[in-house]
């Protein structure tokens, strides 16, 4: 029997978590990245190569009957190349709308979909134009911005010119800064045909720019509807195929949107243990035109971000319930090396479960 073949651009953990989703299903994946030991090579096939060399990436097509990404910053031109070849999921042109801070915004209102009012910064004599944000305001690069990378937060028009130096001198917004109560994000997957499932919001925690915990479900009916509506409304307009987040500041006048990520989502790593059907297989299921799995929680979960190194492993391991993900990666300061995951049918419990944990997580992560 052949197996349905799956090919990945990008090996990192999201690519090694995508391939470990694919094995009960028989589904063979096949990732494209630059390093043999990368998290997502140490797990399944890998072809080795820059994300957008020609004669890996028909490498990659060779062997694989439809192809997908781990990674929203990867050539389109790449992705379109491999489209001669095999399908490829997520559209390119929906991974270049989220690429571009300026065209996803620019799509968002299109959409009716509010975001922070923002001004493009193509040099050093438009901070002018940020004044009307008023201060702070946040400078961000259009392009290759992640984790809080490509931005800074500024008080004055002269302090913004300097930092659009700082980041180099690139095409780049400026944002006004969100009073936001809370970070959330929606992970929505359409099918084949069309078909929608949606996750619960779920509740995110940054430091430092980068993800440090997420909760789900953050449970409002009315605020899941809002943003499942928008992400219906995006996924549409873009002929969508995979899985599709969109992060939200939760501000005293509703959701605001903030960005859209091409792919499966550290906010929606707790589906693993949490979720009737993971993101990733789901995302899986979406690319191979398969049947979509229920989102449904399971409980109440709640997600740590490993950082920079692993905390004690017999530490982590002897909490009752911590289902630890260890990536594979050699420890480096701010580097995602891991996650662990709890989940609880009761969600106070899972609070008091919760703090230990993450005391000893936060106390490792550098
Ligand atoms: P981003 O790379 O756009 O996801 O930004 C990383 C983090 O910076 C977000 O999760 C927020 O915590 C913060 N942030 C980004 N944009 C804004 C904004 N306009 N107002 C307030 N905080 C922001």
């Amino acid at each position: 029997m052949t197996r349905p073949r799956v090919g990945i651009v990008g090996a990192g953990q999201l690519g090694r978590m995508l391939a470990l989703a694919g094995y009960p299903l028989g589904i063979e994946c096949t990732l494209l990245d630059t390093a043999p030991d990368s998290p997502g090579a140490q797990v399944a096939d890998a072809v080795l190569g820059e994300l957008d060399d020609p004669v890996a990436l028909a490498k990659l097509a060779e062997r694989v009957d439809v192809a997908t990404l781990e990674i929203e910053n990867v050539a389109v031109a790449a992705l379109q190349s491999l489209q001669g070849r095999i399908e490829v999921f997520p559209p390119p042109a929906a991974v270049a709308a989220a690429q571009d801070r300026l065209a996803e915004k620019t799509l968002f209102h299109s959409l009716g979909i509010p975001t922070a009012e923002f001004v493009t910064i193509d040099s050093a004599a438009d901070a002018a134009a940020a004044e009307k944000l008023g201060w702070p305001s946040i400078l961000k690069t259009r392009r290759l911005g992640y984790d809080g990378r490509g931005q800074r937060v500024v008080d004055s028009t002269a302090a913004l010119a300097a930092a659009w130096r700082e980041l180099g001198s690139v095409p780049s917004i400026a944002e006004a800064f969100v009073e936001f109560d809370r970070e959330v994000s929606l992970i929505g997957v359409q099918g084949a045909g069309g078909e929608r499932v949606f996750y619960p919001l779920a509740e995110n925690v940054h430091r430092n720019g980068i993800l440090a915990s997420t909760v789900a479900p953050y449970v409002d009916s009315a605020l899941q509807r809002q943003a499942e509506s928008w992400l219906t409304a995006i996924m549409a307009t873009l002929h969508y195929r995979g899985v599709l987040t969109v992060e939200f500041f939760h501000t005293k006048r509703g959701l605001v949107a903030n960005e859209m990520a091409p792919r499966v989502h550290n906010s929606g790593h707790w589906t693993i243990e949490g979720a009737a059907t993971s993101q990733f297989e789901n995302h899986l299921r979406a690319v191979l035109g398969w049947p979509l799995g229920d989102p449904s929680p399971r409980g109440h979960a709640a997600m740590l971000n490993l950082l920079g190194r692993l905390p004690p492993r017999d530490t982590l391991l002897q909490t009752s319930g911590a289902h630890l993900h260890d990536y594979g990666k050699s420890p480096r300061p701010g580097r995602k090396v891991g996650h662990c995951t709890i989940v609880d049918s009761d969600r106070a419990r899972l609070f008091e479960r919760l703090q230990p944990l993450r005391d000893l997580v936060y106390r490792c992560n550098e």
